[in-house]
């Protein structure tokens, strides 16, 4: 049996939309489960529409999502080799040149090259589709190349293709009436040809195609949305084929093992954002909690205590709505947020005396408690009443309610949790303490004692 080869071929001419993801993933489960190679071709035949700058965002998005290519290259890196192959088609006659007017200025003459078309009817058997016939004779003899240093696309994808050995071309549905051109040309150049298998669109909610313009559908979009690759592959797989089972939940060699293109959708999927953030907010928990603390700083570009991990985690359903998290609500834990002493006392409600008193015994308690992560923890954990080898907000609940207890709890927690916040909302003061430590806890009851 013939080694499977499968490849993605996307043009530099944007960003990559995430329909050219599912195609790259597609082929990657087809290839990576028959023990085959799958390869990146980024076609730069457009040279007016190409652009450097998205050949190497394309490179950063096949990196990002982990899709890894056994293979990579450039179709102009092959323009000798392509030039050779137009020359044997011109000296077998399968192929001629034309001098003819110039499109857009018909006072100059250009000499492109043609296909004889020998006006077969072609069929295949396209993987998702079955079979589809097309009648070639309409096509006439199609222009191959602009000059014979200059070939056009479909010549370069046959010519590619070809000496690629791709034994399957998966791609957009949009390519089935390219792919009459692309037979004939094989044929004229004596290449086996390979299967197809054409995939749907992907549609908007209204059912349109989901464009990047309209609906922002490319990946560099979800990426600074806080979405994962893990989520997005996921979901892609999805939407456009389906496992035949209940599971929902897949990892890349989960997919490998249980892909096949015969439960490939024939109809168009419509993208559902909410279903993505789903997906992302189960990828993002399934996260062991130091690779989540090594996304969220890459994205966020701050440090990110450990102790903050799940409490944002439980709630973030992208990396994006997990920042938002750390400077909304979780910005005191470098320094309380400045607060004044109307605040400290509940805007008048508190008396200022009763209060004193009761940071006084709250700083002795918890100056008594040894919590914190272990970089802020130190030796006193030998010596002080309370040792907690795993401490917990819980813990530090135990030691400080009894106390506000008998104050009163509005009269002690109050004023504790803007001392050691300065927000009049967060977190309850015994989770605070836990993720900013004893030493800095009782820096901060002390500092607001100092406005009293
Ligand atoms: N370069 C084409 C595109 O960006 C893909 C061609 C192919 O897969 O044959 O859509």
């Amino acid at each position: 049996m013939t080694k499977v080869v499968t490849r993605i071929a996307p043009s530099p001419t944007g960003q990559m939309h995430i329909g050219t993801v599912r195609t790259a993933l597609f082929n990657y489960l087809y290839a990576k489960q028959h023990s085959g190679t799958y390869f990146v071709r980024i076609e730069d035949t457009d040279r007016e529409r190409n652009k450097e700058e998205w050949v190497d965002a394309i490179w950063e998005d096949f990196d990002w999502c982990k899709l890894p290519p056994d293979a990579k290259y450039r179709t102009s890196e092959r323009l000798e080799r392509h030039v050779a192959l137009l020359n044997t088609l011109l000296e077998s006659g399968k192929a001629y040149v034309s001098k003819e007017p110039k499109k857009d200025d018909p006072s100059q003459e250009v000499e492109v090259v043609r296909l004889k078309n020998p006006n077969t009817t072609i069929t295949f058997t396209d993987l998702v589709r079955g079979e589809i016939t097309f009648d070639t004779s309409e096509l006439g003899d199609f222009v191959i190349a602009r000059s014979i240093t200059d070939p056009l696309y479909h010549f370069a994808v046959v010519a590619d293709d070809g000496d690629a050995g791709v034994t399957h071309v998966l791609r957009a549905e949009e390519h089935i009436s390219n792919t009459p051109r692309q037979i004939l040309l094989l044929e004229a150049l004596g290449f086996t040809r390979p299967l197809y298998g054409h995939f749907p669109l992907i549609l908007a909610p209204d059912r349109s195609k989901l464009s990047k313009r309209k609906h922002g559908a490319s990946i560099e979009k979800y990426r600074e949305q806080g979405f994962i690759p893990e989520a997005i592959l996921n979901y892609l797989a999805l939407l456009g084929w389906n496992p035949g089972t209940e599971q929902e939940l897949f990892g890349l060699e989960e997919l490998v093992a249980v892909f096949s293109l015969e439960r490939v959708h024939k109809g168009g999927a419509v993208f559902d954002i909410e279903k993505l953030r789903w997906f992302n907010h189960e990828h993002l928990k399934r996260l062991d909690a130091a690779e989540y603390k090594k996304r969220l700083e890459a994205f966020a570009n701050t440090t990110v205590g450990d102790r903050i991990i799940p409490l944002v985690r439980e709630r973030a359903v992208t990396l994006q709505e997990a920042t938002n998290l750390l400077t909304s609500e979780f910005d005191f834990l470098e320094n309380p947020v400045p607060y004044d002493t109307a605040l400290l006392l509940n805007k008048g409600k508190l008396d200022a005396a009763t209060t004193k008193k009761h940071l006084l015994a709250l700083k002795d308690l918890t100056a008594n408690l040894v919590v914190g992560d272990s970089s802020t923890q130190d030796m006193r954990h030998w010596f002080l009443p309370y040792v907690w080898e795993n401490d917990s907000p819980d813990v530090v609940k135990g030691i400080l309610m009894p106390y506000a207890d008998q104050g009163g709890r509005g009269n002690v927690l109050w004023p504790l949790r803007v001392a050691l916040s300065g927000k009049e909302k967060s977190p309850d003061p015994f989770t605070i303490i836990w993720l900013i430590g004893t030493e800095e806890a009782t820096r901060r009851i002390e500092a607001a004692l100092n406005l009293l």
